[in-house]
């Protein structure tokens, strides 16, 4: 201790000796800290069964990936620059704020391995990370008070916002960082005064800028600075410890426990019930009340740093629809915090269903499952599960959208949402002028094949998508695959039925037609349908392997199997990524490799790409389901292509293809912009000379 200043742990603080006071601080902090957090946990412990203990090691990895090396905040740069270095800060800080504890009781102190010049170098580190840790704060206070980016507000359907709460958590981490600084600066000042050995404070760092303004300071108004920081310091670290459990700074300790236990298979959908094969034993499907979600799930709603990134992508709130996926978790999160409270008895209301309450039907049936919004949250954050659980509740209490009680009819009595006859199935390839090229062989125990074509319901038997088929089926003729279609024997691959939360009719389509696969005796499957691709590799079990015919024309042109004419110059191309091909399985490079494998082709891509791709509205069975919106998001995507400077939209989806041909029509864009279908431009394209 510096000589001529009392420690905190000598003086006395309203008499209470300072060392007594500086014992009792900690651990009452620590005891209401533990107690409060507990009472948080009392929801998760009520909470169903969610299995995340598998796969230790990766988890672990994850935790150093999303928690310690931050890696999905910088793709917002300036916030995620921000928020690197006050999370760096706060590591870099923690031994010195350790340290800056004992020392009210045990003045003598010194952290193990941190005396002499480690202590000084990690001193001096220190100082420069306070200084830069309340900077942050500062700028962070500037951004919400007068930037007030948009991704912060509350629209007044979704409640208040909380701008006063966030401020004063920033205020709070200020004072920390000034009063640790005037503790170091004050220290130093009197060692200067008293002609003691400097104190070695980092350059232009907030303690050494405080040390210079405290230089003529009077001896004993130095010292009451100085207890006075050390008491401010500590106060202000166990008022925060204690206040962050009751607002969104709760993410700082369950944020790491939800990014361990985070989903390791993204794609795969959550069970009905985790345990539970036998759904015949299941009494209530879904979500309908808080203790219904699972306590992954619940954790989720602690984790969420309110920070707006997932509804800042989701193409439902940027439409207008009633959805915003940030406020699926914050009104989850005060109904916790309302029904289980710290400081009082568990509300007796506990088991009110929450659609209807704190969320409304319409919310629920706007998502498309598009999943923008998991692929931006810095945290890990999961929505399509807990949405889909949601559906299930519905579902299973009868409330199914108007819209969508026909085609769910439909799917359940033939098979597909637009109810007609199984025999129609495999028209599309018996058009004369399309068999003159190519025949189309339906599968059965007289007529096999290698490779299955599974072309689900909107490729059979809508008119416009039913080009695709003939497309896929001309280019894997050409490329001399021995191939074959079930006929009438598919049935929709039920991909968007579970989706939308009708687990039970999913299962029955999806055993009929796994029976189907199995008994043809194919070596693999190929679909041009991203949903039908998604729900074969991973809603469906022990399948061949399934390939989107991207991928198979990737392939083809490595191979020099697929030549291409070039293309027509007047056209500017833009691929438009579907979510079940792009986000959802990786799948970004092989589509654009074809294109750019055209000769001459030109193409632009939309700021909206890749993972951060612009859903076209199509998913979860939203052609049969039109939510209240302000625009179509189609509408939204095809003005981002012209914005592109293109006029032909490739994708390689056919529901991204009806939604987007519609969107041109509303948007009055025909004639300026069309779309086109990946597996009909290279069929377009193919010289078949060779
Ligand atoms: S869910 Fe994730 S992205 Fe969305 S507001 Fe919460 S922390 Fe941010
Ligand atoms: S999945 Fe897509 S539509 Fe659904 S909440 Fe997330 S971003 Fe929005």
């Amino acid at each position: 201790m510096a000589v001529g200043l009392q420690s905190p742990a000598q003086a006395t603080f309203w008499l209470v000796q300072g060392r007594t006071l500086f014992l009792m601080i900690p651990l009452l902090g620590t005891a209401l800290f533990a107690y409060i957090v507990a009472r948080r946990l009392t929801p998760l412990i009520r909470a169903q069964r969610d299995f995340r203990f598998d796969r230790p090691l990766t988890r672990l990895g994850r935790v150093f990936k999303f928690w310690l090396g931050q890696w999905k905040h910088p793709r917002y740069r300036f916030a995620g620059i921000t928020h690197i270095l006050i999370f760096a800060g706060f590591i870099l800080l923690a031994t010195r704020a350790f340290s800056l504890l004992i020392i009210g009781a045990f003045p003598n102190f010194v952290v193990p391995g941190l005396s002499g010049r480690a202590g000084h170098v990690y001193g001096l580190t220190t100082d420069y990370t306070a200084t830069i840790v309340f900077l942050c704060m500062v700028v962070a206070v500037i951004r919400r008070l007068v930037f007030k980016p948009a991704r912060y507000a509350v629209p007044a359907r979704y409640g208040k916002g909380h701008p006063v709460d966030a401020i004063f958590l920033l205020a709070l981490i200020a004072i920390l960082m000034v009063a640790d600084s005037l503790f170091a600066g004050a220290k130093a000042a009197s060692n200067a005064q008293q002609g003691q050995a400097a104190e070695l404070l980092a350059v232009f760092s907030l303690p050494w800028m405080l040390k210079n303004m405290l230089l003529s300071t009077a001896a004993a108004k130095l010292q009451g600075i100085y207890l006075a920081a050390y008491f401010t310091h500590e106060f202000t670290f166990f008022f925060l410890l204690c206040y962050r459990p009751f607002g969104i700074q709760f993410h700082v300790e369950t944020s790491l426990f939800s990014i361990y236990f985070a989903k390791l298979d993204r794609e795969i959908l959550k069970p009905v019930r985790w345990g539970e094969e036998n759904l015949d034993q299941v009494k209530s499907f879904g979500v309908k009340t808080f203790e219904d979600f699972t306590w992954k799930q619940m954790l989720d709603f602690y984790s969420c740093a309110d920070c707006g990134r997932c509804s800042d992508r989701c193409p439902s709130n940027a439409v207008g629809r009633p959805l915003s996926p940030r406020f699926l978790s914050i009104k989850a999160r005060d109904y916790a915090f309302q029904h289980y409270p710290v400081f009082a008895k568990l509300k007796n209301n506990n088991g009110t269903a929450l659609v209807g309450s704190i969320y409304s039907d319409d919310e629920i049936w706007s998502c498309t499952t598009c999943g923008a919004c998991e692929e931006e949250c810095p945290l890990l954050v999961e929505y399509i599960d807990k949405i889909v659980d949601l559906r299930r509740g519905l579902i299973d209490d009868g409330n199914v959208p108007q819209s969508l009680q026909k085609p769910l009819k439909a799917l359940e009595s033939r098979g597909n949402p637009y109810g007609k006859l199984e025999k129609k199935r495999s028209e599309w390839a018996k058009a004369a002028e399309f068999q003159q090229v190519c025949r189309v062989k339906t599968l059965d125990q007289s007529n096999g094949a290698d490779t299955l074509y599974f072309v689900d319901s909107i490729t059979s038997y809508d008119d416009r998508m039913q080009s695709i088929g003939r497309a896929t089926a001309r280019i894997l003729d050409h490329v001399g695959e021995n191939f074959g279609i079930l006929g009438g024997a598919e049935k929709d691959s039920g991909h968007e039925v579970r989706r939308f939360g009708e687990e039970m009719l999913f299962m029955a389509l999806r055993d009929h037609n796994a029976k189907a696969i199995n008994g043809s005796g194919v070596k693999r499957i190929v679909t041009a349908d991203p949903h039908t691709y998604n729900a074969l590799r991973h809603d469906y079990r022990n399948m061949p392997p399934v390939e989107h015919i991207s991928q198979v024309i990737a392939r083809e042109v490595k191979t020099g199997k697929i030549k291409f004419n070039p293309a027509n110059e007047d056209c500017v191309y833009t691929y438009h990524d579907p979510c079940y091909l792009g986000r959802h399985n990786q799948i970004y490079d092989d589509p654009r490799d074809v294109l750019d494998a055209i000769p001459g082709l030109k193409r632009v891509e939309m700021k909206r790409s890749r993972d951060r791709s612009f859903c076209c509205g199509g998913g979860g069975l939203m052609l049969f389901y039109e939510p209240k919106e302000d625009q179509r998001m189609g509408v939204k995507r095809v003005q981002m292509a012209a914005e592109a400077g293109a006029n032909v939209i490739v994708t390689a989806c056919p529901f991204c293809m009806a939604n987007i041909e519609d969107a041109i029509k509303v948007a009055g864009m025909e004639g300026k912009m069309s779309a086109i279908d990946l597996a009909e431009l290279v069929d377009q394209q193919m010289a078949h000379s060779s």
